[in-house]
Formats: structure tokens, C-alpha cells, sequence
């Protein structure tokens, strides 16, 4: 199928962007990589009279690790993050992710912006940005303002930025420990069946800090404080991770649809979180 008929803008400067969203209210949206929104665009699931390409913002591409501060630009894509070697030195994870978001393709144009700001429960990026505690910049009308990643989803594709406000960045501080993101899916280039990101640190052969979610087993991604306080002080033996597997369970919400009944996602999400609290703490 051909999209509905849009109007194409490219404006130089974020001014002009937010003047559009302005000007066209409901009817407008910003395009970065276009891999989740030209799909839904030529399925009709969105119908988008005029397309704002952010592609000719200055600044919107920079990977930066300052102090500690790990800071994305929105308009980075997967593949950059790939290849960032200053990320894959101070937050591993978001390479180990990266790696597991559908194809080479993809991933040329896909970016992290697009990636959180869409709030497709099958999307990675968000889960692993509440497992880093993140940060997301957004400019709008009123300015800028900073909205953590724990509070960013609302329900599937509805989440807290206003319609005429750009993400522009996220950021965190780097992570300690070891790390690991473990994903089920069907196929290569699928969303997940059920994914999990863990970062875990040590002190004297305990869990001294650790940080837990889970995608695509809710509307929203699922930060589970509860698995992770499971784990800390413990030696991460066998009953602290299945007291972590117990605590992730109760906190999800998955429905059946075309990867399975609810039974099999809830003892897929239990795999891949033992999976991937083992790799993480095989590395902290
Ligand atoms: C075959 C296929 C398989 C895929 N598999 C996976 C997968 O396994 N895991 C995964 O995570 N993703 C997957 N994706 C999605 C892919 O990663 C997307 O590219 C990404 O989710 C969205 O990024 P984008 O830059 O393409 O966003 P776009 O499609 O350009 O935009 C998506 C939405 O976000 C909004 N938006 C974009 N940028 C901003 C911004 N800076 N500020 C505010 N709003 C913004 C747009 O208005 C739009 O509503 C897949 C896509 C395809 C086509």
C-alpha cells in the first residue's frame, strides 16, 4: 500500500520545526529514521498530513561522555551506537541492545529518538533506558524541559511529551557492574518475544546495585524495582534469582497476540531474565 497523500518539510533549524508542530497541531508529526512511521504510514495505521524531517537539525547526532554523563543525541542511530567506541567503553549495554534491534538495515536508520519516543511497548530502547534511569530532553513552545525515563510511558504509543515538543537528547550516568540484555524473538529482525536489561554491581561478593526491565510483556516497558531489591545484598544464588524471576512476574502484564499465548511470554520473560542476571553478573 502507498501512504496517504502528506506534506514533506525539512526545516534548518528547531524554531521552525516547533512552528510547524505548532501550526499543525494533531496533523503533524516529525520523521527521524522513518522505520516505524513510513511502515505505519503505508499500512494507513497513521495518516500524517504534514511530515516534519528532522534530518537537517544541527546538532541532534552527537554521542558524548563527560563526567561521568553519557548523552545521546536523538537523531543517533542504532548502527552509530554500534560503533560508538566511547559508549562501548562507558555503557556497554547500549551496544549488546543495539546488536538485537532487527537488521543492518534497520539499523542505518532507525534512531535512539525515534526508538523511546514512538512508545511501541516492542521497541528496546525504552526498557533499557529505564534500566539506566535516564533522562529525556525535550524543547517545545515553553523551552526545554527534562523527563525521566521511569515516567516517560503512559499506555502503547502514548507517553509524556506534549505533541509540540521534540526529543532532542537522553542522557545517564554511566553504569557500574556488569550488564547484560537478553532477548527472545522468533526470528532475526523481530521485536521481542520478551526481553530483559540488567546492569548489577559487586561489593565483597554481594549484589551491592542492580536495575531491572523488561520489554515488550506490558503496554509500557516495566522498570521492576521489586527483582531488582530481590537481588541486592544476596550472592545471586539460586533462590535470590528466582525470588528476582517471582518479583519481574508479578510486575508484568503480557496479552496474547501472534508470539504466543500469555502462559509461554510469562516463561519466556523468566528465561531471558535468568539469562541475562547471570551474564551481568558473570561481568560485575
Ligand atoms: C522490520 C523492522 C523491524 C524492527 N525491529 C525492531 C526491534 O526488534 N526492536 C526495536 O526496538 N525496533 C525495531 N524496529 C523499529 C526501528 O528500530 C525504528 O527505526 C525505531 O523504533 C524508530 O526510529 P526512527 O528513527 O525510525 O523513528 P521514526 O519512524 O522516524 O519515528 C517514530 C515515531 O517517533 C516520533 N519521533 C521520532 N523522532 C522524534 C524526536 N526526536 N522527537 C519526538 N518524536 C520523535 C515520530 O514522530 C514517530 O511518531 C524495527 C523496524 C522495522 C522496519
Amino acid at each position: 500500500m502507498i501512504p496517504a497523500a502528506f506534506e514533506y518539510y525539512r526545516p534548518t533549524d528547531m524554531a521552525g520545526v516547533i512552528a510547524l508542530l505548532q501550526e499543525h497541531g494533531d496533523d503533524a508529526r516529525v520523521i527521524a529514521g522513518g522505520h516505524s512511521l513510513i511502515p505505519m504510514m503505508k499500512l494507513r495505521m497513521a495518516e500524517v498530513p504534514h511530515l516534519i524531517d528532522l534530518q537537517d537539525i544541527d546538532g541532534l547526532g552527537a554521542i558524548s561522555v563527560a563526567d561521568g554523563v553519557v548523552r545521546i543525541g536523538a537523531m543517533t542511530t542504532q548502527h552509530d551506537i554500534i560503533n560508538s567506541d566511547a559508549l562501548k567503553a562507558a555503557a556497554p549495554i547500549m551496544k549488546e541492545a543495539a546488536l538485537q534491534i532487527a537488521d543492518p538495515q534497520v539499523r542505518y536508520m532507525g534512531t535512539v529518538g525515534g526508538n523511546v519516543a514512538n512508545g511501541d511497548p516492542g521497541n528496546d530502547m525504552p526498557g533499557l533506558m529505564q534500566c539506566l534511569n535516564a533522562q529525556f530532553h525535550v524543547t517545545g513552545p515553553d523551552g526545554d524541559r527534562v523527563i525521566d525515563a521511569r515516567e516517560f510511558y503512559e499506555a502503547a504509543y502514548m507517553t509524556e511529551r506534549e505533541d509540540d515538543e521534540v526529543l532532542t537528547a537522553i542522557s545517564f550516568a554511566a553504569p557500574l557492574g556488569g550488564y547484560a540484555y537478553e532477548k527472545q524473538k522468533r526470528k532475526i529482525g523481530d521485536y521481542a518475544t520478551a526481553a530483559a536489561a540488567v546492569q548489577m554491581s559487586k561489593d565483597g561478593g554481594k549484589v551491592a546495585t542492580a536495575s531491572i526491565a523488561m520489554t515488550n510483556l506490558s503496554d509500557v516497558p516495566v522498570w521492576s524495582k521489586a527483582a531488582a531489591e530481590a537481588l541486592i545484598g544476596s550472592t545471586c544464588d539460586d533462590a535470590s534469582l528466582k525470588a528476582a524471576i517471582t518479583a519481574m512476574l508479578d510486575d508484568i502484564d503480557p496479552t496474547e497476540d501472534n508470539r504466543g499465548p500469555v502462559a509461554f511470554k510469562r516463561h519466556a520473560a523468566g528465561i531471558v531474565l535468568g539469562r541475562a542476571i547471570a551474564r551481568a553478573w558473570s561481568r560485575a
